[in-house]
């Protein structure tokens, strides 16, 4: 299966003030972990991240970016940008930036396209609400998300794709997935990877769960076949947890 990766996504939290030292604990307590192990952090927090992070193996990430290049876009972050940084992965289509932002499939492949054109590592997210999933249409929904994410982008690009599968419902709530709910649509999804490219590059592609993972739930998680690390919100704001959760891929 898919390299495994642990990303930490950060969202409205830490001042930048604090990141340096946070980060300098993350990357100690993560020593030694058989992930990757990623921090995305708000824009404005990115520049002390890097520096934190500089020489180990720690990579940092951002939780958005614009599909422009550049041009009249107040208040937007483009991929030269973050590049320019140093940063490497990039959060596309999260649950709360398509509630609360108008995030689209359209523009999540938008952006998918551009942070692969830049040399971004994107980690694009796709998830059910509890009314989907009680409806009986996670997959179908799912399967929508995927196929428009990847619309237009060649196999040689789309391996170079991390999938965070984050059913909404678990977000941030406590409510994990089980293990078995998890794996079916991670499982699921690499089922449409394979459709839309090839059965033998499908084992290729990383696929993350995310939703209230924690270090009393990632190892039975991350057990399974389909699941290759996870994206961890809240978790990741404490470094114990979040390296424990790197530590658990073992
Ligand atoms: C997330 O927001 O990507 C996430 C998984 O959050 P939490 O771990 O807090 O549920």
């Amino acid at each position: 299966m898919g390299k495994y990766i642990v990303a930490g996504n950060w969202k409205m939290n830490k001042l930048p003030s604090e990141t340096y030292n946070y980060v300098k604990e993350v990357v100690e307590a993560t020593k030694g972990s058989k992930c990757e192990v990623v921090c995305c952090t708000p824009f404005v927090c990115l520049a002390p991240a890097i520096e934190a992070a500089k020489g180990s193996h720690v990579k940092i990430g951002a939780e958005n970016l614009h599909f422009e290049d550049k041009g009249a876009f107040t208040g937007e972050v483009s991929a030269d940008m973050l590049r320019d940084m140093g940063v490497e992965y990039v959060i596309i289509g999260h649950s709360e930036r398509r509630q609360y932002n108008n995030e689209t499939d359209e523009t999540v492949n938008l952006k998918t396209k551009k942070a692969l054109e830049k040399g971004l590592i994107p980690i694009v997210c796709v998830g059910e609400t509890l009314e989907q999933r009680e409806a009986g249409i996670t997959m179908d929904l799912i399967a929508i998300q995927i196929k428009k994410a990847f619309a237009g982008i060649p196999a040689a690009d789309a391996k170079k794709v991390i999938i965070a599968y984050e059913p909404i419902w678990a977000i941030g709530t406590g409510k994990t997935a089980t293990s078995d709910q998890a794996e079916e649509v991670c499982g699921g999804i690499r089922k449409v990877i394979a459709e839309l490219y090839c059965e033998k590059c499908a084992p290729e592609f990383t696929i993350q769960y995310g939703g209230s993972m924690k270090p009393s739930n990632a190892a039975e998680l991350m057990s399974k076949p389909d699941i290759d690390g996870g994206l961890i919100g809240g978790a990741s704001l404490v470094a114990a947890d979040f390296a424990a959760i790197t530590k658990a891929v073992e």
